[in-house]
């Protein structure tokens, strides 16, 4: 089997940068792509301001859901509180790993209510930063969120509960059979970007899947050696990748 690809945009709020948007929305939509839109609830992250709020936000958000597009929580606020890693442990900083039962379960409660008040469906987790830890998953489980888009393997899998979507790449590139998801966080996209993304999607467009056809493989295993293998690995070079970018 080939390789089949996902697309992510991150950091979804009131105040992103809508021009970009405007540019990249319509490739989405020309192509038939229908990516996960992770949603910050009640973004607090002054990051992600890029101009002014827009009055209609989650009108957008419920007609992306209404045509098959995933809306994911993306955390709560934004606001990284923790120097923790957590499960996937990328980045040591998050707004949810590392903190006792109670806080976290307030903080997705806050989140869940803001979505059940503007009327969007939680498909998909996305925790900011990639990082969570076993007590976010087993509070999302009780919440009913059971899909997390995340995790450096090579395929959808079981683990700890939850059905995990992968997530490794943040460009368009040749890969092995699997399934690849592509994030991007398009504040600040130029025309380059824009022309470089239009011109991937059209490129990888018959293997672009939705979070849904992704979920519907006929057997989806479980996290095994192998799979916690290729994470490690995966992790160390794009750890080896940040510090050359650095040097
Ligand atoms: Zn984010």
């Amino acid at each position: 089997m080939s390789a089949r690809y996902l697309v992510r945009f991150d950091d979804i709020c009131p105040t992103m940068d809508w021009r970009a948007w405007s540019r990249l929305e319509p490739v989405l939509q020309a192509h038939g792509v229908k990516p996960i839109m992770a949603v910050v609830p009640d973004n607090r992250d002054p990051h992600l301001v890029a101009g002014e709020a827009v009055p209609d936000f989650w009108a957008r958000v419920r007609a992306w859901q209404a045509q098959g597009w995933t809306i994911a929580l993306h955390g709560h606020q934004h606001l990284y509180t923790t120097r923790e890693a957590g499960l996937v442990g990328i980045n040591r900083r998050s707004e949810f790993a590392g903190l006792p039962e109670t806080t976290q379960r307030d903080k997705l409660q806050q989140a869940l209510a803001v979505f059940a008040r503007e009327g969007v469906r939680a498909d998909a987790w996305v925790a900011p930063a990639h990082a969570f830890d076993a007590v976010t998953l087993k509070l999302l489980l009780e919440a009913g969120v059971d899909v997390v888009s995340d995790g450096f393997y090579r395929r959808p899998l079981r683990h700890l509960g939850a059905l995990w979507v992968p997530q490794q790449l943040w460009r368009f590139r040749p890969m092995p059979a699997g399934l690849w998801t592509v994030c991007y966080h398009c504040n600040g996209f130029g025309d380059a970007q824009v022309e470089r993304f239009a011109g991937d999607i059209e490129r990888y467009a018959s293997r672009i899947v939705s979070l849904a056809e992704a979920c519907a493989a006929p057997r989806i295993g479980d996290h095994n050696g192998l799979d916690a293998a290729f994470a490690a690995a995966w992790r160390a070079a794009l750890r080896l990748k940040r510090l050359r970018a650095a040097a």
